[in-house]
């Protein structure tokens, strides 16, 4: 479990608190889940909404504690990004050797609309569509709308990567235009993956990699995943943007492929901010990012060849990662100082901990506790609703619960500064500023 320690914070010679944290990683942590999840197992598993009347019962869900959910409609992905679990190859081998069905179970749209009304009630005022890829869903813009429907005071959010609404010629698809003339689109935050830089010119089109045959490149190059649906992704940002959008979102997953790219790519969302004021456009442009994430996966039992500790931050990044995150915090400090909107959405406290070189083991470690939730339900494909985006909720609270750890971008949402799990990285004498995605 993690303790408190004063520690002397030489940049001002005040004391201040973060969490240590004690060396338990797989296979300890995976070991120790493993056996909640093997009494799960025995007594039948978490169905349907289970895990809501188990978290009640027992009083670990209480009114008003949830914020958000991750809502997947499906799992299912045509793309193969490295140490995504979700990765259309990974699932090619999976349904060869039988360990997964060919067609996935996905719940019809009633039972969709009914987790979605459950949310709801529960408390939940942030809903993020996630897959997968659902794109190519018939059900997607029914769920969406529906999700809209619920309140006045909801938030919708979705991830798209862009590939199957932008064409070859930067153009905008026929799907692309059918969500536009459907309306939704307009009113939600749209998601979109830059893990690399881009080579598109927001005034004019570019010619973007060919779709044809890349499933080949993938399997080459697991990395080449990545560089090519940033690319689809910028373009798609800035068509969004053209068209008036209510929100769009940039998202980086920080890897030591990419860590001495970041700023560019922070650049070019600045860019795409500009560009959005340039056009009279009132579509809000922001840049998240989160490490590549192995800890979680691994504790919860995925194969550690697939998410091993090797792929996410090292030590040898870490001269280059407080450098590009201590620019890009003190430049939002600045921007709110100065009363200019907001370009990064992620919280001080968890940009902080990238910026700060005193954490350094803990962002290589991924090493900061849960224990705050469950705040961030999800909801899978078949309708099982789990506590938290991970796991089912059992592993992580209750009287079984193992202390895993994780830096995993989604537990940053948590808008309310004592909820955050980030806070303790907060920058000294300087103001707390919230992860905006939930408003
Ligand atoms: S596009 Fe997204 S869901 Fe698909 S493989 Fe890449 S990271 Fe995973």
């Amino acid at each position: 479990m993690a303790s408190e320690q004063k520690v002397n914070d030489r940049s001002n010679a005040a004391t201040v608190e973060f969490p240590t944290i004690e060396p338990l990683r797989f296979p300890e942590e995976r070991a120790r889940v493993a056996v909640v999840q093997e009494k799960l197992k025995q007594a039948g598993g978490m169905n349907g909404t289970q895990a809501i009347e188990w978290g009640k019962d027992r009083g670990i869900l209480q009114p008003d504690q949830v914020v958000m959910a991750e809502f997947s409609p499906s799992y299912r992905c045509s793309e193969s990004c490295d140490g995504c679990p979700d990765s259309l190859l990974l699932l090619m081998i999976a349904i060869e050797r039988n360990l997964v069905p060919r067609l996935e179970t996905r719940a019809d749209l009633g039972i969709m609309n009914g987790r979605l009304d459950l949310l709801y009630g529960l408390g939940a005022r942030h809903i993020m569509f996630i897959g997968g890829t659902i794109d190519g869903l018939a059900e997607t813009p029914r769920i969406i709308t529906h999700a809209l429907d619920l309140g006045s005071d909801i938030r919708v959010s979705w991830f798209s990567d862009g590939i199957m609404q932008i064409n070859e010629n930067g153009e905008r698809s026929n799907l692309y235009h059918r969500f536009i003339k459907q309306g939704w689109i307009q009113k939600v935050a749209t998601h979109v993956s830059m893990d690399y830089p881009s080579d598109i010119r927001a005034d004019r089109n570019t010619q973007l990699p060919v779709k044809k045959g890349r499933l080949e490149e993938f399997e080459k190059d697991g990395e080449y995943s990545r560089r090519f649906k940033s690319q689809f992704g910028a373009q798609y940002a800035t068509r969004l943007i053209e068209d008036g959008v209510r929100r769009v979102v940039v998202n980086t997953t920080v890897s030591p492929h990419n860590i001495g790219q970041v700023l560019e790519i922070y650049h070019q969302v600045e860019g795409l901010q500009k560009y959005a004021i340039s056009i009279g456009s009132p579509t809000e442009v922001l840049w998240t990012f989160s490490p590549w994430i192995w800890r979680p996966h691994q504790a919860r039992g995925d194969s550690t060849k697939q998410s091993p500790a090797s792929g996410g931050l090292q030590m040898a990044d870490m001269d280059k990662v407080n450098e590009v995150f201590k620019f890009i915090l003190d430049e939002e400090f600045h921007r709110i100082q100065a009363g200019l909107p907001r370009l990064l959405a992620n919280s001080s406290g968890y940009t902080g901990l990238m910026a700060n070189p005193k954490y350094r083991q803990i962002t290589v470690d991924q090493a900061v506790p849960y224990g705050i939730g469950p705040e961030i339900l999800q909801v899978d494909p078949d309708g099982t609703v789990q506590l938290d985006s991970m796991f089912a909720g059992p592993e992580l609270f209750g009287p079984d619960a193992v202390s895993v750890h994780s830096t995993f971008g989604y537990r940053d949402r948590e808008p309310r500064k004592e909820k955050n799990p980030f806070t303790a990285y907060q920058k000294p004498g300087k103001p707390w500023f919230a992860n905006i995605i939930t408003t």
